[in-house]
């Protein structure tokens, strides 16, 4: 579904964030992201959803050059659903319009119908009595919860998720990976980037270690973690568990 070909992403004249990046996620699987704080993990994201301009290069979706300058970036983020740590909803929009905004106004869905399919997705994820709050009367799972599902109202082919529990007391991180979690079970194609070792672990299909701006070290979690290759990899795995 998607394909980073030495994606490279410098900002200002030389402060390179990633130098070669290359990277493939296949359909109905699930990557994990790991690396430092400041190896490029959100970089990356950003990039594939064209927040960020690359500086060299290539990123396909779906086999289509997304990179190429005459690319309608508005036509490529329809397709891509993204989740970040926080501040994912409006705060002076309700849970419902904040769910049926994007498949209404991008996708020109009618009213009635975004509606109807939103409470559809919400009730799914947990929160079908939320439909009508505004997200600060949410507890924090809750409003990553609802953030997913605004992130799933325009039926993307791939989610991008940055970091999504990270902003949560430890209590609600549960409920939120749970739902990761379901969408996998649901086959649905997804890359995150995550420091939630046990998590990545257990999720991933594929597990990428950033390092250098480059994905020095690429596996099943069980070679990832398990056996890592790199002495770079077992030294960021030692300092973090
Ligand atoms: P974390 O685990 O802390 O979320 P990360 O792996 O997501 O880290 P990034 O946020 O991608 O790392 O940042 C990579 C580097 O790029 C950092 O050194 C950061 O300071 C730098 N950076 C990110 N955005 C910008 C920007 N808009 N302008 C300049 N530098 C930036
Ligand atoms: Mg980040």
């Amino acid at each position: 579904v998607l394909r980073l070909e030495s994606v490279r992403k410098t900002f200002g004249r030389d402060r390179v964030i990633l130098r070669d990046v290359s990277l493939e996620v296949p359909q109905h699987t699930v990557t994990a992201l790991i690396g430092a704080s400041g190896s490029g993990k959100s970089t990356l994201l950003r990039c594939a959803n064209l927040l960020e301009e690359i500086d060299d290069g290539a990123i396909f979706l779906d086999g289509e050059e997304i990179t190429d300058p005459r690319t309608d970036p508005d036509a490529v983020r329809r397709r891509i659903g993204v989740v970040f740590q926080a501040y994912n909803l409006f705060p002076h929009m309700t849970v419902l319009q904040n769910v049926t905004l994007a498949p209404r106004r991008v996708l020109g869905v009618e009213r009635a119908e975004a509606e109807a399919a939103a409470r559809e997705l919400l009730a799914r994820l947990g929160l079908a009595d939320k439909a009508g709050e505004y997200p600060d009367r949410l507890s924090g799972g809750q409003q990553q919860r609802a953030a997913i599902v605004r992130a799933l109202a325009v039926r993307p082919r791939l989610l991008l998720l940055d970091e999504i529990t990270a902003a949560l007391d430890p209590e609600l991180v549960g409920e939120v990976l749970s739902v990761v979690r379901d969408l996998k079970g649901e086959g649905m194609t997804m890359v995150l980037a995550t420091h939630e070792m046990g998590f990545a672990r257990e999720v991933a299909d594929q597990v990428c270690f950033l390092d250098d701006g480059v994905v020095l070290e690429r596996g099943t979690p069980s070679e990832v973690f398990g056996t890592p290759r790199e002495e770079r990899t077992r030294q960021f795995l030692r300092r973090i568990v």
